[in-house]
This record gives structure tokens, C-alpha cells and sequence, in this order.
């Protein structure tokens, strides 16, 4: 990892105070941050960088905090710009999981140290560190709650199911995807589930096929009502609709209610992840049955950490070396456990530990 060639460097030649990255001998890294994080469009990436940005500041570090409205080279130029500007720690949330190799490597020539964030930066051997949630485990639960909803395991229905996919540029969303068809896959192999639309990848590594660019909810609310007219004439209704995030699950709520879908009996199964405010009254609303709580004040924490001991000259914690190889390396991991939540559930998880207020959600 590239601290500890730094801190080796350091070692090496005691005579010199300070070295080109501006850390003092034996002092690491110089607290200085740039934080890149994807869109304000959704709100976990406001509350992410918002909390990073205030718990470093009140840690008399330097933080500089952009957002790059979904757009690759808005996101790379704001990374150079940092990079410019002194930051000697970038915590990046990439958009394109596969476009920063050239910007990661400039940084490394300043002795910069790389935190990925939430999502992996692939194809770069200057990833220091990746801090998460499980991925995978986050569609595991999306699909297990599915199954559970139904009892697939002891019916003798057959259930209509359409799943979607996150962004395809987004590493997460493949990990997501697995989870779920791992769980959903041999329940569709068995005609316990089917998926009129067609659109159920054969296998896990075909899920970009139905990915929705940009994790966009007009796309998906645009797909799901081509869904409905063309595949769901006359009598039949769907079930299930697996979606892997909130975003995705509000343009399939709209889609759902234009096609004259009301909560209740015969409302779908609909799944979600991020526990957003407006996702969060739907699921009171009976108009979503879960999300994937994610709660990010833990994953800013976890970063946090991190840089302390990358400032202190010290290797951060991490709890897995082996899941993610970005493709040039396997990129030292922190992993946090997600969980899920339901309407019986938003009180106590949600509200009761501050993540959202009861107004927030209309209790
Ligand atoms: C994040 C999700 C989020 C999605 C869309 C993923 O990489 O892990 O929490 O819903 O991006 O922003």
C-alpha cells in the first residue's frame, strides 16, 4: 500500500524534515482531504459528504467537499482541482467506477493517499483503501425478503417477478444483483417465480442488461411502464418487482400507480436500499415493502478512522483482503453490515437512532 512505501520513505531519509507530500518525519500524512462525491440528487450522498466534511473540520483538518452532478469529467476535473489544491487524502465515490485510473495515478505521483468510498475504482493500482457496506449482502437481503414475503420455498404458486439492475458504470451494482439472483434465481428455474418481460438474466454476470443508467428513476419509471403495457394486458399482474435502490423504486411507484396499482392486496412486493425520506413514507404508505438501510453515519465514521491512522502514519483497520479486485490489485477493504427495515421497523431503527427525524416521514 502506498503509506507504507511512504512511511518507508520517511524512514529512509531521516535527515530531511519534511518530504514532497508535505507530511513532517514520522508524522504521516498532512490532514488535508479532498472529498468527491457523485450527485446531490440523492440524499445519501449529501449526508455522506456533509458528515465527512464537518467530522474532519472539527478535527482542524482541511476538507474540501464536491459534488459532480453524475458527470465523469465534472468529477475528474474537481479530483485534479484538489489534487491542486494540497489535498494529501482523497475519499472518492466514483461515478464511472472505470474512468479515474488516469487521475488516481496523478495523485499518486503527489504521494497521495486514496480511500474509495462505497463504491470501488477499478483498473487502478492506486487504490489504497475501500470503505463499504456489503455489497453482496445487500442484495442477499432484498432477495431473501422476497422469497420470505411469498414463502417461495413451500408454495404452489407461480409469482410474476421483474427485476431491475443499478448503473452499469457503478461497480456496486453488479454485487447487488448477485445477492438477489443468487437468492431469486433457482425460484425461476423451478417456475416458481417467471418474469413475463423476459428481461431475467440467465446468469449474474449478465445483470447489466437490465441496468438502469445513472440509477436514474424517470429511466426506471420509464421502463417499468414498458413493461406493464407490453408484458401485463388483460388479467395479469405483477408480484414482485426486485429494485436495487430507492432511486429505481420511486420511478417504479409512479410507473405502478399510473397503471392503476393501489396498496394493498394486490400491490406488488417491491424492494429498496438507502432508507431516503420520500422511500421511507412509501414504505409507510404500504407503497414499498422494504429498504436496505445503509446507515451511512457509520460508513463516515469508518472513513474517518481511516484517515486518522493514514494522518498518524499508520496502516487503518480493515475486516476483508479478499472480495474486491479492482483488476490491477485486491484493494484492502472495510466492510459494514446493512440491514433491513420495514414499516414495523422505521420507528425503532430509523427514528429511535436519529437517522431520520418523525417528521422527516410524517409520523
Ligand atoms: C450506492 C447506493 C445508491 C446508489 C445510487 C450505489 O453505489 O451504494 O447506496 O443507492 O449507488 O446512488
Amino acid at each position: 500500500a502506498l503509506i507504507g512505501s511512504a512511511a518507508l520513505a520517511l524512514s529512509a531519509c531521516s535527515s530531511s524534515p519534511a518530504n514532497d507530500n508535505g507530511s513532517a518525519e514520522g508524522e504521516g500524512v498532512e490532514c488535508n482531504v479532498g472529498i468527491s462525491m457523485p450527485t446531490r440528487s440523492l440524499e445519501r450522498w449529501i449526508n455522506d459528504g456533509e458528515q465527512l466534511q464537518a467530522e474532519l473540520r472539527d478535527a482542524d483538518c482541511t476538507a474540501d467537499l464536491q459534488y459532480a452532478d453524475n458527470k465523469v469529467e465534472q468529477q475528474i476535473s474537481q479530483i485534479q482541482n484538489q489534487i491542486a489544491g494540497g489535498a494529501k487524502i482523497l475519499v472518492i465515490a466514483a461515478i464511472d467506477g472505470e474512468a479515474l485510473a488516469p487521475v488516481l495515478e496523478e495523485a499518486a505521483s503527489q504521494g497521495v493517499v486514496t480511500i474509495a468510498y462505497d463504491r470501488l475504482i477499478n483498473g487502478s493500482e492506486n487504490v489504497d483503501y475501500y470503505a463499504t457496506f456489503d455489497n453482496y449482502e445487500v442484495g442477499k437481503l432484498q432477495g431473501q425478503f422476497i422469497a420470505e414475503q411469498l414463502d417461495l420455498e413451500n408454495t404452489d404458486e407461480t409469482f410474476t417477478l421483474e427485476p431491475f439492475a443499478g448503473s452499469p458504470d457503478d461497480n456496486n451494482a453488479k454485487f447487488f444483483f448477485s445477492g438477489a439472483w443468487d437468492v431469486l434465481l433457482p425460484y425461476i428455474e423451478d417456475g416458481t417465480l417467471e418474469v413475463p418481460s423476459g428481461k431475467a438474466p440467465a446468469s449474474d454476470d449478465d445483470w447489466a442488461s437490465i441496468g438502469i443508467q445513472g440509477w436514474d428513476s424517470a429511466r426506471a419509471q420509464a421502463e417499468m411502464d414498458n413493461r406493464l403495457s407490453s408484458f401485463y394486458s388483460g388479467e395479469e399482474k405483477v408480484d414482485v418487482v426486485l429494485s436495487p435502490n430507492d432511486s429505481l423504486a420511486i420511478g417504479i411507484i409512479a410507473s405502478l400507480k399510473s397503471a392503476g396499482y393501489t396498496p394493498g392486496d394486490e400491490y406488488p412486493v417491491l424492494t429498496g436500499q438507502d432508507a431516503d425520506k420520500a422511500n421511507v413514507r412509501a414504505i409507510l404508505d404500504g407503497e414499498q415493502s422494504m429498504t436496505v438501510w445503509k446507515d451511512t453515519r457509520t460508513l463516515g465514521d469508518r472513513v474517518f478512522q481511516m484517515i486518522q491512522s493514514i494522518v498518524a502514519g499508520e496502516e487503518p483497520e480493515v475486516n476483508d483482503t479478499e472480495s474486491y479486485d479492482n483488476g490491477e490489485k485486491v484493494v484492502p477493504a472495510y466492510l459494514l453490515a446493512p440491514e433491513v427495515v420495514t414499516a414495523e421497523l422505521v420507528q425503532s431503527k430509523l427514528v429511535d437512532s436519529g437517522f431520520l427525524s418523525a417528521g422527516d416521514v410524517g409520523l
